[in-house]
């Protein structure tokens, strides 16, 4: 029996529960995320090409509630390999004391950067 949900992943629960829509209007405008042409289609403003169908979401079993966005799975894909990036870096880091590096994602930027660079480019 759904009661009017839809079966989906509930992080609170941390498993799949029956989840019903509610108004993203309940979530006040902190939580929207990009510019959009209505309530539920949206985009990035820095990154145009990911677009995104929002929906906000009430678990029936704990009442949590939470956004959750429709994206096309090449972006998800992208999501997945960045992490597998991220999980490199800081594996390579060891016991490096990473709370100095708050600025991780500007290193990684650059790293991708000085792979794509012409040879004559001088990095310092
Ligand atoms: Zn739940």
């Amino acid at each position: 029996m759904n009661n009017g949900g839809t079966e989906m992943y509930c992080r609170n629960c941390e498993t799949t529960q029956f989840c019903k829509k509610i108004n993203l209007s309940e979530f006040g405008d902190e939580s929207y995320l990009g510019d959009c042409s209505n309530e539920q289609r949206r985009w990035s403003s820095k990154y145009p090409d990911l677009q995104f169908f929002m929906r906000g979401r009430k678990c029936l079993v704990c009442k949590s509630e939470f956004i959750t966005v429709e994206i096309h799975e090449s972006a998800l894909q992208e999501l997945v390999r960045l992490r597998e990036i991220w999980d490199d870096i800081t594996i390579r880091l060891g016991d490096f004391d990473k709370d100095a590096f708050e600025d991780l994602p500007r290193l990684l930027s650059l790293f991708q950067y000085m792979q794509k660079a012409p040879q004559s480019y001088d990095l310092r």
